[in-house]
């Protein structure tokens, strides 16, 4: 039952010998095998590589040379670059790049001598909710296989859910790791903006991405920052603030922390029963002796137009590069150059891609700025303006991570606002840059329930106290899909 095991109990079970890193990949390789047809989370599998990374951790181990991860599979968000496999982030226009080198999210899981499983599916370059934007097709939840495991990091979502690997690695513009994380019953963190290097993360929208973990418990969550926070001079917004142990805090009682509700978080868009179950665990985090405020963040709703200016006006920026002259597609045939970028870029984008190619020109364009991207800027100041007035009195905010629980494919598929709503409660954070952590905190109708917790700049460790101490109470993040609990 290797599977069941969080990243803590592995790296014990490692140092312990209790089982080989070879053993573990194996185990987990079997166990992509079986279901990964069923749920298509991953893109590609790195079987041999994978075999060859966990017997040189299980080396460096008998060297005494290991570190806490060393020897642990992990699966890795198809938007970062990974040398000499495929990094295609979910778009036709990437399906023939394989990466000349390695974003610095990969270099550190290499340096601490972690084992890539693979690359998780996604929504096309990171834009949906649902990862039916996929060019490799969607990915379904693991805890009913009609329904969406969210997106954009749906794939990793879906593959620790249903324990295709102990942990992944996701991305979050608007909520790419939270919503996902919600949905599928798992633990996932948008670190602050700034905290994780975005090197060779392919950017969406470069003032709003953030990578971060996905886990099974806060623990893990810990575990992994530990190793992926921390400054690096080739990008120039990943910040030099020096990086605590998450893990050492982890154990700190949680009394006297005062946490702020924020009443825009619990209206009528919000699912009663999410509510309800909210409020249960807001009791079991008062038993911890964390004193509840309700607090009042007043632009909460500007935050969805704000960013569906802000991050299209970036992304068609940012996917200005992808014109069939450099790398990835390129069209057959063309006649001559315009019509070799029209015709490569008119095949190689998925619809909602081109959407948001199409909004963001339009807002940037001269008469139009003003107008819309100026003053979407100025938006986003009062937002994180609100989120600091409310951090002078509290130290954590708290809501849902998400209006709804899974919904059903193709259900919001034609109605593209609905599926922009999915954020509602994300997406401020990042126009915010700071850090959130979505963790399951219950039930409806058999599918997860996720929990947000909203932290300070760059006070991750406190999210991850919170969420740890209430996860030493309850039981959600233990909790497997049926379908994938296993004989061994
Ligand atoms: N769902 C949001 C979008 O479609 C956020 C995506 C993300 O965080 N990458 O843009």
């Amino acid at each position: 039952m290797l599977h069941t095991y969080s990243l803590a109990e592995l790296s014990q079970g490692l140092e312990k010998g209790d089982f080989t890193s070879v053993a573990l990949t194996q185990h987990y390789l079997e166990r992509i095998k079986q279901h990964q047809e069923m749920l298509n989370c991953y893109i590609s599998v790195c079987e041999e590589s994978a075999l060859a990374q966990a017997a040189a951790a299980d080396t460096t181990r008998a060297r005494g040379a290991a570190t806490p991860l060393t020897g642990i599979p992990i699966a890795q968000k198809d938007l970062l670059c990974t040398a000499g496999v495929k990094t295609s982030c979910g778009s036709k226009m990437l399906d023939n790049f394989i990466a000349p080198y390695d974003a610095a999210v990969i270099e550190r899981c290499n340096a601490a001598g972690m084992v890539m499983l693979g690359k998780t599916n996604m929504d096309e370059f990171a834009m949906g909710s649902s990862n039916e934007n996929s060019f490799h097709g969607p990915v379904m939840n693991p805890w009913d296989i009609e329904r969406v495991p969210g997106g954009s990091s749906g794939g990793s979502a879906a593959a620790v859910a249903a324990r295709l690997t102990p942990c992944a690695t996701g991305t979050d513009t608007g909520g790419s790791i939270r919503q996902p994380a919600a949905l599928t019953g798992i633990t996932g963190l948008k670190p602050t903006y700034g905290r994780i290097s975005r090197y060779g993360l392919i950017a969406y929208a470069s003032s709003l991405d953030q990578a971060g973990p996905m886990t099974q418990t806060a623990e893990d969550a810990a575990l992994l920052l530990n190793i992926l926070a921390g400054h690096d001079p080739r990008d120039s917004t990943c910040m030099s603030n020096p990086v605590p142990d998450y893990q050492a805090t982890l154990n700190q009682s949680i009394k006297g922390l005062t946490i702020g509700i924020p009443e825009e978080y619990f209206t009528a868009e919000l699912n009663s029963q999410i509510g309800d179950t909210l409020q249960v665990a807001i009791k079991e985090l008062q038993k911890l002796g964390a004193n509840i405020k309700p607090i009042r963040l007043p632009n909460t709703h500007l935050g969805v137009p704000v960013y569906y200016v802000i991050a299209p006006a970036e992304a068609s920026s940012n996917l200005s590069r992808y014109d069939g002259v450099r790398y990835g597609y390129r069209c057959e045939n063309p006649k001559d150059l315009l019509d070799l970028y029209k015709r490569t870029r008119a095949e190689g984008f998925g619809e909602e891609v081109k959407r948001r190619i199409l909004i963001g020109t339009y807002v940037l364009s001269a008469g139009y700025y003003d107008a819309y991207y100026i003053k979407a800027q100025k938006i986003r100041r009062l937002i994180r303006n609100d989120f600091i007035e409310a951090f002078k009195e509290v130290d954590v905010i708290l809501g849902p991570t998400s209006p709804t629980t899974a919904f059903k494919l193709g259900e919001k598929t034609t109605d593209p606002i609905s599926m922009y709503l999915s954020d509602i409660y994300t997406i401020n954070v990042n126009l915010a840059g700071l850090p959130g952590l979505s963790l399951p905190a219950g039930f409806v109708d058999g599918l997860p329930v996720g929990m947000q917790l909203i932290g300070k700049d760059f006070d991750e460790a406190t999210l991850l106290k919170v969420a740890h101490q209430y996860q030493q109470v309850s039981h959600w993040h233990r909790e497997i899909p049926n379908m994938f609990k296993g004989a061994k």
